[in-house]
């Protein structure tokens, strides 16, 4: 057996035991310490725009965090694009608010905001004003979020923008994940830069990052013994994984060209193949860190179907994997209302990710090439 090639494995630059060991010497071997504020100065100075990080557990609780900040709470509505991970929405069921799932567009299939503004209306109609919007940048391609933010502004509904996928990504030259009155990243081991696991909430004021640190270390109030006067929870990122995330740092822009890289492959391979589309960026104001790289085909021009090419991967040992679910069609979300027709249901009836890490030897690549130049060369 061929030895397998992941979607997306981790990919350690090379300090990230200096900063481990660091945290040893120090004795350093908790939820706070000098790796922790080195990470989150290097994430504020990476994203620019003036932001405050809070450096926390994982991607999940950061939009937690970022929900409880918006003031969503039992029985509210929260608007967020259908097509995206399930963690982009499991955080409004914990504060018992409901998801307002929303169709994509076939640019960037991301949020569509005419169907936003169509959910938005008919939720107001419905005497129900939704308290927050998460819109989500899919395998690191920004959404529109001109178009977007417009919509916010002119409701006055606070955006949450899910930048797990996009750390690096950028719409008209500013960072993904800083638009937002919040957003959020992940250092999952699958996302474009790892901690083992780890997350980080942006914020644009001291005063909103203070908060969250205090709720992600279990709120506990200025006094002697153990006070509380509010919900708290444990959320903080340890020492240790700041340190992995600090070496990661170091080779944040390489992972992107070689993300990119991989990109620019699949286009190359598949350029003039009918029936095929490699996700994009729609014009120069879109700059994707390509997390993934990720394609639609169309199974009549084809006469096969992307679970034909899945399995094609599979039987070489490579890993590819359908785009995500929607949520309106999961079942844990079943009875929720939905605003859209069928883009992000095709996408998933016919979307692959394929393998996409910044770490794939020409070895791998070749394999790669060799199961996608039979597969189409097959039609
Ligand atoms: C990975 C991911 C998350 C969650 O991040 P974790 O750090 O794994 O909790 C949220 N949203 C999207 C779109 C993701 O891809």
């Amino acid at each position: 057996m061929n030895e397998k090639i992941w979607l997306s494995s981790p990919h350690m630059g090379g300090s990230e035991l200096k900063y481990i060991h660091d945290a040893f010497d120090a004795n350093w071997v908790a939820p706070l310490g000098p790796n922790v504020n080195g990470f989150e100065k290097d994430i504020e100075s990476f994203l620019g725009a003036d932001v405050k990080v809070a450096a926390l557990s994982s991607g999940t609780a950061a939009l937690h965090l970022a929900l409880i900040a918006c003031g969503v709470g039992y029985g509210d509505e929260v608007v967020c694009q259908s097509i995206t991970f399930s963690a982009s929405a499991n955080p409004i069921a914990y504060q018992g608010a409901v998801p307002v799932f929303v169709d994509s567009e076939c640019d960037t299939w991301n949020m569509c905001p005419n169907h936003l503004r169509e959910a938005i209306r008919d939720r107001l109609s419905k005497g129900k004003k939704p308290k927050a919007i998460v819109v989500v940048h899919l395998y690191g391609m920004p959404a529109k979020m001109d178009e977007i933010l417009s919509i916010a502004e002119e409701f006055g509904i606070p955006l949450i923008e899910d930048a797990a996928e996009a750390l690096g990504s950028t719409y008209k030259g500013r960072a993904c994940g800083t638009f937002g009155r919040f957003g959020i990243l992940s250092f999952n081991g699958n996302k474009i830069i790892t901690t083992s696991g780890g997350g980080a909430l942006v914020c644009h004021s001291e005063a909103d990052k203070d908060k969250a640190v205090f709720l992600s270390t279990q709120a506990r109030d200025d006094a002697p013994h153990y006070q509380h006067s509010h919900i708290g929870y444990n959320y903080r990122m340890s020492n240790i994984c700041a340190g992995i995330g600090r070496g990661q740092m170091e080779v944040l822009v390489e992972r992107v060209a070689a993300r990119r890289a991989m990109h620019d492959f699949y286009v190359g391979l598949l350029k003039g193949v009918a029936g095929v589309q490699v996700l994009s960026e729609p014009s120069a104001d879109y700059f994707s860190n390509h997390w993934l790289s990720a394609i639609v085909i169309d199974p009549v021009v084809l006469g096969k179907t992307r679970e034909d090419l899945r399995l094609a991967f599979l039987e070489d040992n490579i890993e590819s994997r359908p785009l995500w679910k929607p949520m309106h069609l999961q079942p844990v979300f079943e009875d929720t209302p939905y605003y859209g027709k069928s883009v992000a249901e095709t996408l998933f009836n016919n979307g692959l990710c394929l393998p996409s890490g910044s770490n794939l030897t020409e070895e791998e690549k070749d394999r790669v090439k060799r199961i996608i130049a039979e597969f189409f060369s097959q039609v």
